[in-house]
């Protein structure tokens, strides 16, 4: 049976946790451990939203469903936008659904060949086997990413913390980081829609983008049927709660909240841990978790 919220919480005051991510992409933990964890920070409503995958959900789902914490099914979709990257959630897919499975599969078919180029950047740059040393992090080859590399490059000792290797080595503009074309954001959001899912815009306080091509940003991506911006995520700061908060209300987008957790002492902010959205910014989980909570694979 689909868990439902219990009634007696107030749904716009749920903990709700709408980004995470398992080992299926560059999570370390398991799904299972994943929704074990959630659970016992007390997430009332949570969503797996691994890169571009979603084999990781039906385990997601089985765990949560044994455990009685309702649960959405999701996906955090790679997007490039005006030789931007951008990253596109959606919320309470249907796994199954075959144009969504085919659209993500030919996202992940880059990364390999991607892969190989930064380590071969990074051996210029002085940094030797990068590429095996980032395949000994990822239980998913197909999602080899630059957190995997990272890890690798803090593990070996190359770099102090995660955040210098993107400073010095995979960050945009640094001299490891490989552009690489993503999904187009009128694919990525039709595949979300078509597959029953709520499409929400992750971190927008993350991409550098002035007014202007902020606008034209969020006008894009309503035209294109997207329904939802994160406010409060791991990636803001306070005063972006409150900013995004007002682009919210000022577009007539719903609000999400999510941690962006990927591993135990390494995010910023771990599972539930995030203040409330602001005053008067509707939640996208009361059309979303609520009405469509996907029972999958339990
Ligand atoms: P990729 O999809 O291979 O481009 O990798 C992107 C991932 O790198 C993001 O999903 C984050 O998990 C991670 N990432 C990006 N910037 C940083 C940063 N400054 N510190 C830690 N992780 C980061
Ligand atoms: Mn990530
Ligand atoms: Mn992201
Ligand atoms: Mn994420």
């Amino acid at each position: 049976m689909t868990p439902s919220v219990p009634e007696s919480s107030d749904p716009w005051r749920l903990n709700a946790d709408l980004h995470s991510h398992s080992s299926w992409s560059d999570g370390v933990l398991s799904p299972a451990e994943l929704v074990r964890r959630a659970h016992g920070a007390g997430v009332e409503l949570f969503a797996l939203t691994d890169h571009d995958e979603v084999g990781g959900v039906p385990e997601a789902a089985a765990e949560a469903s044994r455990l009685g914490m309702p649960f959405v099914a999701g996906v955090e979709i790679s997007v490039t936008w005006a030789g931007k990257t951008l990253h596109v959630v959606g919320l309470g897919v249907d796994v199954d659904h075959a144009g969504l499975r085919a659209g993500l599969a030919s996202i992940r078919a880059g990364r390999d060949a991607r892969a190989r180029e930064m380590a071969q950047r990074l051996e210029r740059l002085g940094v030797p086997g990068a590429y095996e040393g980032a395949l000994t992090h990822v239980s998913n080859p197909a999602l080899l990413s630059r957190t995997h590399f990272a890890r690798h490059l803090v593990a070996s000792g190359v770099c102090a913390h995660m955040d210098e290797v993107f400073r010095r080595f995979l960050g945009e503009g640094a001299p490891a980081n490989v552009p690489h074309a993503w999904a187009r954001l009128s694919d990525a959001l039709g595949w979300i829609r078509d597959s029953g899912g709520v499409p929400v815009l992750a971190h927008p306080g993350r991409y550098r983008l002035d007014a202007l091509l902020r606008d034209t940003l969020i006008d894009e991506f309503r035209e294109g049927g997207g329904e939802a911006i994160e406010v409060v995520t791991g990636s803001h700061t306070r005063d972006q709660y409150r900013e995004y908060a007002r682009l919210a209300l000022r577009s007539g987008l719903l609000g999400s909240r999510g941690s962006d957790f990927h591993a135990p002492g390494e995010s910023r902010v771990d599972l539930g841990k995030l203040p409330p959205l602001p005053d008067g910014v509707e939640p996208v989980w009361t059309k979303v978790g609520i009405s469509s909570l996907h029972e999958v694979g339990a």
